[in-house]
């Protein structure tokens, strides 16, 4: 079969592979959309996760089931199905206890593009079939429902872990497709200003669509004194971080009131260390929280989250700027993320 891969770090181009074998849990699937995620651009060209010699690339699809492995009882061939870009390890004692990203160690639940083939395959191989794969609902279009693979999930994990509540202040640094998921996510669990920082203008237009009260431009001025003078020096309740560097950790803290909460979502591809702030975390006694995390998968949450999209609740098609048709533009759509042109916000491959 072919696939687009990762040759080493800097380099891609197509290669040809065996098709997957499929073990008695798992499932074979093709896709019929795929999106390539900035994860996979730190991952190519700046060897995030470092060297990989022919990997298939992407971890965000929708596909069809062709084939099932003997003990797999809840898809069969033929059901086109939401892949979630974090497939874990059903039965590790990680997942046992919440974890189950980090299922058989840290980040390990992330498999695709990372410890084994990516989707822009012509077939792919998922894991644990029954506990990671979703039934795409009828009437749901695939291109809106790949988002749900990683975008989606990545950023309402960011107001997860900054665990906002009613009438919360809220800033979310960076509005690319992971942060605009987050504004979105603020939104619904009910932030009151909710500040979007970035500078792209369609971002900027479809943040407010999603619930930004307030736009932060980085590029115009020092965040923190943007955000501090929006808020009569006080600070905000939460900052989700999805974009930006190291540094942003540190703006991030002083925009923060005592007792906030930082949730980041933003990979953090290098550097040895991230810095805190010593006076503005309180010299250690500010109950400012930082958490991290990489985004929960597997099906219950695939399942919950297209509910969202069912009901009207979540618009993902907002974000799809540049839809493309047919496998071999797998490579236009990674070459556009790594780009970045001015009107982007996610390209889609639909087969
Ligand atoms: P984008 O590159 O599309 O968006 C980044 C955003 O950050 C843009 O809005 C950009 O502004 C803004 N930005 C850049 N530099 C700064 C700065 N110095 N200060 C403030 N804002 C800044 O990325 P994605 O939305 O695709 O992904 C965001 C991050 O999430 C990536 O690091 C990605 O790897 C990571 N990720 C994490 C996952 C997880 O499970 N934790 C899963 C998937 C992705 P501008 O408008 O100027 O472009
Ligand atoms: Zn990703």
């Amino acid at each position: 079969m072919k696939g687009y891969a990762m040759l080493g770090i800097g380099k891609t181009g197509w290669i040809e592979k065996e098709r997957p074998a499929c073990g008695p849990l798992d499932a074979i699937v093709r896709p019929i959309a795929i999106s390539p995620c900035t994860s996979d651009v730190h991952t190519v060209w700046e060897g995030a996760i470092g060297e990989r010699t022919d990997m298939i690339l992407g971890h965000e699809a929708v596909g069809e089931v062709v084939e099932v492995g003997a003990l797999v009882n809840d898809f069969k061939v033929g059901d086109r199905v939401i892949v979630p870009a974090i497939t874990p390890d059903w039965s590790k004692v990680e997942s046992q206890a919440g974890y189950s990203m980090h299922s058989g160690g840290m980040l390990a639940g992330w498999k695709f593009s990372n410890f084994k083939d990516g989707v822009f395959g012509e077939y792919f191989h998922v894991n644990e079939a029954d506990g990671n794969l979703a039934l795409l609902p009828d009437g749901i279009d695939p291109a809106d429902a790949v988002m749900l693979s990683d975008m989606v999930p990545t950023g309402f994990h960011g107001v997860e872990l900054a665990d906002v509540q009613f009438g919360d202040s809220v800033v979310v640094i960076g509005i690319g497709p992971v942060g605009l998921m987050s504004v979105a996510a603020a939104a619904l669990r009910g932030a009151s200003n909710l500040y979007a920082v970035g500078s792209r203008p369609n971002c900027i237009q479809i943040a407010k669509e999603y619930g930004a009260t307030d736009i932060i431009n980085y590029r115009e001025g020092d965040i923190v004194e943007q955000i501090m003078e929006k808020t009569h020096g006080k600070g905000v309740d939460r900052v989700v971080i999805a974009g930006g560097d190291n540094d942003t950790f540190i703006q991030a803290v002083q925009m923060l009131k005592p007792g906030g909460r930082i949730g980041n979502v933003n990979y953090l591809g290098g550097g040895d260390y991230v810095r805190i702030p010593r006076v503005e975390w309180g010299c250690g006694m500010g109950h400012k929280t930082v958490a991290g995390g990489l985004m929960p998968g597997g099906r219950l949450r695939m399942e919950k989250l297209v509910t969202l999209l069912q009901t009207g609740r979540l618009d993902t098609g907002k974000l799809l700027t540049h839809k493309l048709y047919g496998f071999d533009k797998a490579e236009e759509a990674l070459m556009l993320m790594k780009d970045k042109p001015k009107d982007l916000i996610k390209p889609v491959v639909i087969l």
